[in-house]
């Protein structure tokens, strides 16, 4: 048995975050501005699918990423997205608090949101490490913590707040939607990549002259009532068509969710993963086992939401 690593006397404890990963109800995309963003009206939805990360005071700055998504695309030095929200707290704070404690942090990442799916799981990663590492220098407000979050990325804000939101702009400017109830999700992984760049550059060539982006009133009022019909008609992804266009193998994986009785089959985000809406945990199950078994679907994750955003779970 090896010997326990020294901790020094003084050392805060460690803390352990948990963070959600999401899936856009639904995403409209508008123009593109001047540097470069389209314009989203997005509803982002948090899950239970999540990540848990325990920062480690006193330690030689190290990441290790383990679970069930542990693997070697996920990168291990500064452009982690949970180091560098430490690194940007220690950027931000040098100057008029003690941050000594976030020098020499640990990172374990466990990983359970599927690696660049569409489902934010790295920015999860950042919000995680934002309220962990907050915490560890005394506590942040809010908005602080929202500004920083929109330093990292525009799903980060969203995963720092949690439940379901409209997301304007580049998705960062939150505003809380109304739910009735918990929405039931497969969510069918696939074994290829599709790069979010690409999909907006090819979403660009089908739609050169996109309309300005609202959510449809019918998502919102079917959100409020916990009603999954009326949310299967009027939700939807502008960068299906897109997405579809560069990997023509998801739509069979979307039909086949339609013909097991998925009520919706969504692209999240920019994909490749497809969520699938469910009518309760039950049809949840039923479809899961079916897609599971549908070629080009490498795994059916079965999760619910709204889900909580970032939030201590552990103080040793
Ligand atoms: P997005 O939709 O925001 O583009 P995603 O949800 O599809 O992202 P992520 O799992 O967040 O995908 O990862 C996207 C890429 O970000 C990875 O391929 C990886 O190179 C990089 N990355 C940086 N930090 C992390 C992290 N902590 N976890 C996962 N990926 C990370």
């Amino acid at each position: 048995m090896s010997a326990p690593t020294p901790v020094r006397p003084g050392t805060p404890a460690p803390v352990s975050v948990r963070a959600p990963g999401k899936i856009n109800v639904h995403l409209g995309v508008g123009g593109v501005d001047d540097d470069g963003y389209h314009a989203l009206a997005t509803v982002f939805q948090a899950l239970g699918l999540s990540e848990t990360l325990t920062l480690i005071p006193g330690g030689t700055g190290s990441i290790l990423v383990q679970g069930r998504y542990a693997d070697d695309s996920v990168p291990v030095g500064e452009s982690n997205l949970a180091r560098r929200a430490i690194d940007l707290l220690i950027s931000t704070f040098a100057a008029d608090r003690d941050v000594s404690v976030l020098q020499g942090l640990d990172i374990v990442i466990d990983k359970q949101v599927p690696v660049a799916g569409g489902m934010g799981g790295g920015s999860a990663d950042a919000a995680a490490a934002l309220v962990g590492g907050a915490h560890l220098i005394g506590g942040l407000d809010s908005a602080v913590l929202h500004d920083l979050a929109v330093e990292i990325g525009a799903d980060v804000p969203f995963l720092l707040r949690g439940g379901t939101a409209i997301g304007h702009g580049r998705g960062e400017r939150l505003s809380p939607v109304l739910t009735r109830g918990q929405f039931h999700w497969v969510m069918a992984t696939s074994a290829g990549q599709l790069s979010t760049p690409e999909v907006y550059g090819r979403f660009d060539d089908l739609t050169p002259d996109p309309d300005p982006v609202e959510v449809p009133a019918e998502v919102l009022k079917a959100l409020a009532a916990g009603d999954v019909d009326g949310l299967a008609g009027a939700a939807g992804n502008d960068l299906t068509e897109a997405a579809l266009s560069l990997r023509p193998e998801l739509a069979e994986v979307m039909e086949a969710g339609r013909e097991a009785g998925a009520l919706l089959p969504l692209l999240s985000g920019s994909g490749p993963t497809i969520g699938f809406l469910a009518r309760d945990a039950r049809h949840a199950l039923d479809l899961a086992v079916l897609l599971q078994a549908t070629r080009g679907v490498k795994e059916a994750l079965r999760t619910t939401g709204p889900a909580a955003g970032a939030h201590i779970v552990h103080e040793s």
